[in-house]
């Protein structure tokens, strides 16, 4: 599908994820409409989600919708993110069905995947085992925005696809330090402590999990390429960078950009989760497409991103 003379509609806008797609279309100067949770009354209202597919005409749709988050909120709102998810696929995938939307790109979530997958982590492991305890009812969320993808591309013949893209970082983040994923919770806390001259910045568990790190505009810049180029019949594809990091090694890049000079305490009262996720990225790479972004860069983005919005 060729993106430039084709209508677009742009899923939860007010996301990390949906709003580096909607930056990145604005970069390219393509057509796209955005929605956005606020618009919508957090996705449960049919109604307004109907009138924007109505006003659009999309002929292709992004969801990046649903709320999400790190750790600690996953374990503190469960029901929640399960809720808000659940609406989007009922609500947002249900229009964009009835609709018969030629061409949909859901975003789904690592966490879909097994605890005990092996890794890196391939689509073959998808549903052969338990969900990580500390994320599952928002994994079960996600899980059926994936499978959603696959029933109607056999029913309808509609090309639909999950993409699984790895744990993502950038400048559009929340920045809410309990909620955040680990690169931008971090952040947020060293920053607070350098200004206030706290001498020793906790880092929740044993720092030895492992993640891959995926720059939002990098995850922006696959979908759209996977949404021209991806033939929609192989089912869900990964989007990642192919490499992992410690916690750890985030924490000290963190305090590197921060400028951050105290002490780092691992605070092990705190879970670790799943102790590696680094996504399979072959389909992608052997397609073409690499990230251009390496983790300090992005870093360095995110933080000036985040020091502009402080001011
Ligand atoms: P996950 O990938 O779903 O487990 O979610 P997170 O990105 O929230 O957490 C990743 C890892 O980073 C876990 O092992 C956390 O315990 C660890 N971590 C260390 N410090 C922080 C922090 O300040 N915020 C978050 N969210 N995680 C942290």
């Amino acid at each position: 599908m060729n993106l430039t003379s084709a209508r677009m509609l742009i899923c939860g806008g007010e996301t990390l994820a949906g709003a580096a797609l909607a930056e990145e279309a604005n970069r390219r100067g393509l057509d796209a409409a955005t929605l956005a949770a606020a618009d919508t009354s957090n996705w449960a209202d049919p109604d307004a989600i109907e009138a924007a597919f109505a006003g659009q005409d999309p002929e292709v749709v992004f969801v990046a919708a649903g709320e999400s988050g790190g750790i600690a909120l996953n374990r503190a709102h469960p029901a929640r993110l399960l809720e808000s998810n659940l609406r989007v696929v009922l609500n947002v995938l249900g229009t964009a069905a009835r609709r018969r939307v030629p061409r949909l790109v859901y975003l789904a979530s690592s966490c879909c995947y097994p605890r005990d997958a092996a890794q890196p982590l391939c689509v073959e492991s998808l549903m052969t085992g338990p969900f990580e305890p500390t994320n599952a009812a928002y994994s079960a969320a996600k899980l059926a925005g994936l499978m959603t993808c696959e029933a109607v591309r056999t029913e309808h013949g509609l090309a639909w696809f999950a993409a699984i893209p790895a744990t993502l970082f950038g400048p559009e983040d929340h920045f809410d330090p309990d909620h955040a994923h680990v690169a931008s919770g971090l952040l947020v806390r060293m920053h607070e402590a350098k200004q206030r001259n706290i001498p020793a910045v906790a880092v929740w568990g044993t720092g030895r999990p492992r993640r891959d790190f995926l720059f939002s505009r990098d995850l922006a810049d696959a979908l759209f390429f996977l949404a021209e180029k991806y033939d929609a019949a192989k089912g869900p594809i990964n989007v990642g960078p192919d490499t992992d990091l410690s916690i750890a090694e985030v924490a000290q890049a963190v305090k590197k950009v921060v400028g951050y000079e105290g002490q780092l305490e691992f605070d092990v009262s705190k879970p670790d989760g799943t102790p590696l996720k680094r996504l399979d990225a072959g389909p992608l790479r052997a397609m073409g497409w690499q990230p251009k972004t390496d983790f300090a860069a992005g870093l360095r983005e995110t933080y000036a991103a985040f020091c502009k919005l402080k001011r």
